[in-house]
């Protein structure tokens, strides 16, 4: 075999939903000396991870703490770890990512009830409350940012008020949510929670954000079985992550990952979490202008679109992956195409953490106007970058 060339991996802009562009100084923090993961000075760094995490969730759980993997991981401790054979779960899917959580609950052991929204949709708190009356399950799992579709399901709090009248535990996928938009889990009284490193947060995938709250911590005690999973087991995970300098050796944290986080989350607490959701509306509000110009329409109802994920129908007469490769061959820009339902027909353009930013909308606008054009569309020149100027000039 030849050995290969050195990496020199191009310079892309991420404007997909994920991983979004790592903060220059989140890369620069991960080329710092390794240390051992035992080590005291290592110690006090994943606890600072800890608080830092916990001010990023609204949370003053004690069991918070990144994961050393992707947000599907953290998808699959929180249920894993909550839910047994024997038991009932109910899983409100609007989209792929829910219709994963059904296939993770059903692996358990536990019986799955599933509740199900057109693409684009989001649950009404009635629909969830008759279900959960009827049912009364141990678990119900919600998507709060459905990146298939860009849709942000509302009323997460009353949602979890109906949740406890009957005694569930609510489980929230803030995987895209999270450090984008608001997400508050104390008050909400949201039981289980978990997100990922790569998209508001700002940073390479590899960590899962993970929360749990007393009345969860309380469940998983009380299991009859021990949790499937070994690496993913809770009770264990929590003795090294929760004991300070007397942790017992479980597994090696990812040491670069955690400096990764480190930064990301200091940078999230820095800018302020209001000012970094208004950042992502304010410039999301820019690019639906620019996108509108170009005659896209989003898949999401108008009420409940993400501001940091833009899923629109791509036009009649335009190839998907044509359209990509034009973009990322030209311009180096990465977009999402559709996933299940919506393959082929979608395009999902993502302005997370470090890239919700004016000179991402406009170089993206500048983009799409060129790529649909390519393919035969008749596209006024400007007319999407300067309906977003237009924004940003009145806002
Ligand atoms: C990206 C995503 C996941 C999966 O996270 P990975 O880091 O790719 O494992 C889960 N849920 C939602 C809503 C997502 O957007």
């Amino acid at each position: 075999m030849q050995i290969p060339a050195p990496l020199q991996p191009s310079t892309r802009i991420l404007l997909g939903p994920g991983p979004s562009d790592a903060h220059p100084a989140v890369l620069r923090a991960m080329v710092n000396p390794l240390m051992g993961h035992l080590d005291p000075e290592f110690v006090s760094i994943m606890v600072q991870v800890q608080e830092m995490l916990r001010g990023v969730l609204k949370t003053k759980n004690k069991v918070t703490l990144p994961i050393s993997a992707t947000g599907m991981a953290g998808m699959e401790c929180c249920l894993m770890n909550l839910l047994e054979a024997g038991d009932k779960v109910v899983v409100c899917a609007m989209g792929f990512f829910g219709q994963r959580m059904i296939d993770i609950a059903g692996r358990t052991g536990a019986t799955v009830t599933t509740l199900q929204a057109p693409w684009g949709k989001t649950f009404s708190v009635d629909e969830i409350r008759d279900t959960v009356s009827k049912v009364k399950p141990k678990v119900l799992g919600l998507v709060h940012a459905e990146t298939s579709t860009g849709a942000l399901q509302p009323n997460i709090k009353e949602i979890v008020d109906i949740c406890h009248e009957h005694g569930t535990l609510l489980v929230l996928d803030t995987v895209t949510s999270l450090a984008c938009v608001e997400v508050d889990i104390d008050s909400w009284g949201v039981d289980a929670v978990f997100s990922c490193s790569q998209k508001g947060l700002g940073c390479p995938p590899g960590l899962s954000p993970i929360s749990f709250s007393d009345r969860a911590v309380e469940a998983i005690k009380n299991r009859k079985t021990k949790v499937q999973s070994w690496y993913f087991d809770m009770t264990t995970v929590m003795s090294y992550w929760g004991q300070g300098q007397d942790r017992v050796y479980h597994h090696t944290a990812p040491i670069s990952m955690i400096y990764a986080i480190h930064e990301g989350l200091r940078l999230v607490l820095e800018e302020g979490l209001e000012n970094r959701w208004k950042r992502h509306w304010h410039n999301h509000r820019a690019l639906k202008a620019g996108l509108e110009a170009l005659n896209l329409h989003y898949t999401a109802d108008a009420a409940c679109q993400l501001p940091q994920l833009n899923a629109v129908r791509i036009p009649e007469g335009v190839d998907d992956l044509k359209g990509r490769k034009f973009l990322l061959e030209k311009f180096g820009i990465e977009v999402g195409g559709g996933l299940g339902d919506f393959k082929g027909k979608v395009w999902r353009i993502g302005l997370m953490g470090y890239n919700s930013k004016p000179a991402a909308v406009l170089l993206g606008l500048a983009a799409l106007e060129q790529a649909l054009a390519n393919q035969g569309l008749k596209v006024d020149p400007g007319a999407a970058v300067g309906a977003a100027n237009k924004y940003y000039a009145q806002a």
